[in-house]
């Protein structure tokens, strides 16, 4: 009998060995739960194939080989087999089919096994090339699915936040107006107390602590708001011709009175600035009140100065210094962090602190497309220097 008649009615035989021996072995855990023909699968036509192939009296058809690999790998990506798995079902179907023929080829010639082991060799290699070929697109396609899917959660997550962040504005908004109020009243009942009852002062310290947390919490909620505007994207920028002097000078009569109360000069020297630059005024006035009050509240001593000068590649600086507590090198990076602060040597904070000041001033730097620069010593005093475009782009 020929290996190639052998082979067929021997197919049986084979099927029935290899389906035992793939759900024997501890390596291929995929096929625990599959049914007998589910293991199977394409075994009949990669043997029928391997049939013809060994025949020397038939045309040799390696196309159902093909197909069936194709549809192998696709089907065992669907059952969950790793790669590990199928290439280990393929080895065990190679000792079985040689492990069957194996009284046929110890009669056979030399040459006749040679070609028989060549042959079976080149058709299982075949299969397995297929059938990797279809598991691998099976496997890319549901990784694209999965890209999809993350994607879509990423899109779902972010307008999550988003909403959030419309939450946040909203309570703050809501917290706005009674908070105004009790401020105004309070103020007005201070005022009114002043003049009727100078012994009364107990009453007086309590209400003095309601104005000043609630001016606190009024703060907090302004600085919080800007900064969700901010991070919404609905902060724009609104550009015009300005003029550097006056805006400084603005910003100097609003906050020379809070420095003369601690007895801190403010020195300006802006004689080396550009006349008029293209920025939005709004912003940058919030950007230099927010440095030079910060440079009061930390500075008992000494002087604040602002400086105001041209810059390399069209753009232009203004630095705001002071001779105050200083920063530690290791908070210098922190402190443009929303709610970072340093606690005061006896570990309070001031007042007035809320640690959004910087982070509000970091993103209004970024709005105007300039830089902000920081140079501090302990017990020295600190430099923040801002780079801005001379023109701003729209
Ligand atoms: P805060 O409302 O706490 O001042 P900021 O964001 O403006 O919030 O500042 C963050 C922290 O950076 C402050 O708590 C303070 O420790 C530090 N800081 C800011 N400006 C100065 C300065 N000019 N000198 C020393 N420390 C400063």
């Amino acid at each position: 009998m020929d290996l190639s008649e052998f082979l067929l009615e021997k197919t049986d035989t084979i099927i029935v060995n290899w389906v035992e021996a793939v759900r024997q072995d501890n390596n291929i855990e995929s096929a625990n739960d599959l049914s007998r023909k589910g293991i199977e699968n394409h075994i009949g036509h990669v043997l029928s194939a391997l049939a013809t192939v060994l025949s020397e009296s038939q045309n040799s058809e390696i196309q159902p080989i093909v197909d069936a690999s194709l549809h192998h790998g696709s089907l065992r990506a669907e059952q969950g087999f790793s790669a590990a798995e199928i290439a280990r079902e393929y080895r065990i179907l190679r000792q079985v089919i040689f492990s069957i023929l194996e009284p046929q080829l110890l009669q056979a010639s030399t040459s006749e096994v040679m070609r028989t082991v060549r042959l079976i060799n080149i058709v299982l290699d075949e299969a397995i090339g297929r059938c990797f070929q279809s598991y691998t697109e099976q496997r890319l396609s549901e990784l694209e699915q999965l890209q999809n899917h993350l994607t879509l959660n990423n899109q779902e997550l972010s307008r999550l936040v988003r909403a959030n962040q419309d939450n946040l504005s909203h309570l703050a908004h809501e917290l706005k107006t009674p908070l105004t109020s009790i401020i105004g009243y309070s103020d007005l009942f201070l005022r009114l107390q002043r003049q009727k009852t100078k012994d009364n002062v107990n009453n007086l310290e309590h209400i003095e602590r309601v104005l000043r947390s609630g001016r606190k919490l009024l703060h907090l909620i302004n600085d919080a708001l800007e900064l969700s505007r901010y991070e919404a994207g609905q902060m724009k920028l609104h550009p015009a011709s300005i003029h550097v002097d006056k805006l400084i000078n603005d910003v100097y009569e609003m906050l020379e009175p809070l420095a003369r109360n601690k007895n801190l000069p403010i020195e300006v020297d802006c004689d080396r600035a550009p006349d008029e630059v293209v920025t939005d005024s709004l912003r940058l006035q919030q950007i230099v009140t927010n440095l030079v009050s910060n440079a009061i509240r930390y500075t008992e001593t000494g002087k604040i100065k602002i400086t105001c000068q041209m810059w390399e590649n069209d753009k232009w600086a203004i630095a705001i210094s002071d001779t105050g507590v200083g920063i530690h090198f290791e908070d210098q990076t922190q402190i443009f962090e929303s709610y970072f602060r340093v606690a005061l040597s006896d570990k309070s904070y001031l007042p007035e602190s809320t640690g959004l000041g910087l982070a509000i001033v970091s993103r209004l730097v970024k709005l105007l497309q300039g830089e902000i620069k920081l140079d501090s010593q302990v017990g020295v005093g600190s430099t923040f220097t801002v780079i801005l475009p001379l023109s701003v782009k729209v």
